[in-house]
């Protein structure tokens, strides 16, 4: 009998061990991982230059450090951004967290510099823009650790976990929670009964549907909530130039005509490469990421548009997944792009036709096609229109020759209901993370484990 389950080693479920460790909990502690340890994570993508869709999982977005491993770590060091934990927990102790939990990464090599925090000419003449282009520009702090610095930084944190006798289970994948008469009692882990005590689920978005289908089986009261799809722009530094140097990663939103869904930009990667990772039934879908010392002559971005479903289809995790699926058949499996100028003129562009500007696109084995024969006219027409109001923020954003891949989806639409402790319907069971619907990005991720121990503590 195990006395903390933690289901998933993102960032969420290690910051829930790790606090635990700190403050000298003695309780016995498993997490179990579907995906590799963190020193036998790689993408052979590397090499081979496309992606051999490694099976079981994918070494991007599974394995010790979750999806984050592979991620440029920007840690966004303001409340407003990640997630909507602080509507449960309160700004004010969200911040309080988010400092605390910095520190933590402090501790473990994160790098000292933050991004973004001096209210610099640059940054009030970018703001003057937003606020004539109807868009409003989010502060937001960023510690930057780069690829490979993030890897060696989690790397070190596995250690550390194991050093203090947790007990950490790669390749072993959660298929059911043991839920008798209201409590949670444990979990079914790669076909063998598991009991614990506290059982924590913390699967990201990789693990977001079949959370979602637990919530259906247990009834673990949830709701839906919204689905982001767009797509990740990339176009060259010199476009960005200002933007990078002042802010780093512009968070901006806007509510574009005639829709007035909400579009934002997400992930900023000065000179950095597009990504791609694979979900389950190999659907893939387009990120990006930044080396810390590798550099690109491009930056990439993603452009999100919310969607919220209520009567009578309330499945917005399906519905992303329809949509990526179609973009995935028209490329053949892979990530569609597509230059701006072409689809402002309605036609496809060609394979020959990416080299003609001054955009190479970082991902080689996108495939250039029609993102518009597959992107809903809702979502295509308000991305657009949000593309127009960046352009008089950023002149050149929406030059003919950027580039637009998609699908780019954030699977992250499951909300489980929750009081502001992290109490759950079902007691025992805890749910964290981006799987949970309330965190969106690694800070707040980690936030939400850390939140978790110290309750567990009291
Ligand atoms: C390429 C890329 C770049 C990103 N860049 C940034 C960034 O710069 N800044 C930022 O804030 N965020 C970034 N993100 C998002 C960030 O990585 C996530 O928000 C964060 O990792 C969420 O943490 P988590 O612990 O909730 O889930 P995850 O990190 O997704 O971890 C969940 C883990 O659970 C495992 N799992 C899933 N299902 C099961 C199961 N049934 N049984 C066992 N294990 C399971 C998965 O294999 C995975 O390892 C990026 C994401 C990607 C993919």
């Amino acid at each position: 009998m195990t006395d903390v389950l933690i289901i998933g080693a993102g960032p969420a479920g290690i910051f829930t061990a790790l606090e635990l460790i700190r403050k000298k909990s003695n309780k016995k502690i498993v997490i179990v991982e579907m995906g590799d340890l963190i020193n036998r994570r790689s993408c052979p993508k590397a090499k081979t230059g496309k992606c051999v869709h490694c099976k079981p999982t994918c070494h991007i977005t599974s394995g010790f450090a979750g999806a984050g491993a592979f991620s440029d770590g920007k840690l966004s060091l303001s409340y407003e951004v990640g997630g909507d934990l602080p509507d449960l927990i309160g700004p004010e102790f969200a911040q309080r967290m988010i400092d605390y939990t910095d520190k933590i990464y402090l501790e473990f090599g994160a790098d000292e510099h933050v991004e973004g925090v001096e209210a610099t000419e640059e940054i009030k003449d970018i703001r003057r823009k937003a606020i004539q282009a109807d868009l409003k520009l989010v502060d937001c702090p960023i510690r930057h650790l780069g690829t490979e610095k993030a890897h060696d930084l989690y790397l070190r944190i596995q250690n550390y976990l194991i050093e203090n006798g947790v007990e950490i289970l790669p390749h072993h994948d959660a298929q059911d929670l043991i839920i008798e008469d209201g409590v949670c009692k444990g979990a079914v882990i790669s076909g063998k009964e598991m009991r614990a005590e506290t059982v924590v689920v913390a699967t990201g978005r990789k693990g977001a549907d079949w959370l979602e289908s637990m919530c259906r089986t247990h009834k673990i009261e949830n709701e839906s909530g919204v689905v982001d799809i767009g797509v990740r722009v990339e176009l060259r530094n010199e476009v960005m130039e200002k933007v990078n140097e002042a802010l780093y990663e512009s968070k901006l939103i806007g509510y574009p005509k005639p829709f007035m869904n909400k579009v934002r930009t997400f992930c900023q990667n000065p000179g950095g490469f597009v990504a791609q990772e694979n979900y389950e039934n190999d659907l893939a879908v387009v990120n990006g990421h930044s080396f810390k010392d590798k550099k690109s002559g491009n930056t990439n971005l993603a452009i999100l548009c919310s969607h919220h479903f209520s009567v009578p289809f309330n499945q917005p995790i399906l519905y992303a997944q329809k949509v990526g699926q179609l973009l995935n058949m028209l490329g053949d499996g892979n990530i569609l792009v597509q230059r701006l100028g072409d689809i402002r003129n309605g036609k496809r562009t060609w394979q020959k036709e990416l080299s003609q500007g001054n955009v190479r696109p970082t991902l080689p084995d996108a495939v250039a096609g029609d993102i518009t024969s597959a992107i809903p006219y809702r979502t295509m027409i308000s991305i657009l229109g949000f593309i127009d109001q960046v352009d008089k923020v950023v002149p050149g954003f929406a030059s003919s020759e950027t580039l637009l891949y998609a699908p780019e989806i954030k699977f992250y639409s499951n909300r489980i209901r929750m009081d502001e402790h992290l109490n759950t319907s079902i007691k025992n069971l805890y749910c964290l993370g981006d799987s949970s619907g309330w965190t969106r990005g690694l800070m707040m991720a980690s936030v939400m484990g850390v939140v978790l121990a110290q309750n567990l503590l009291k």
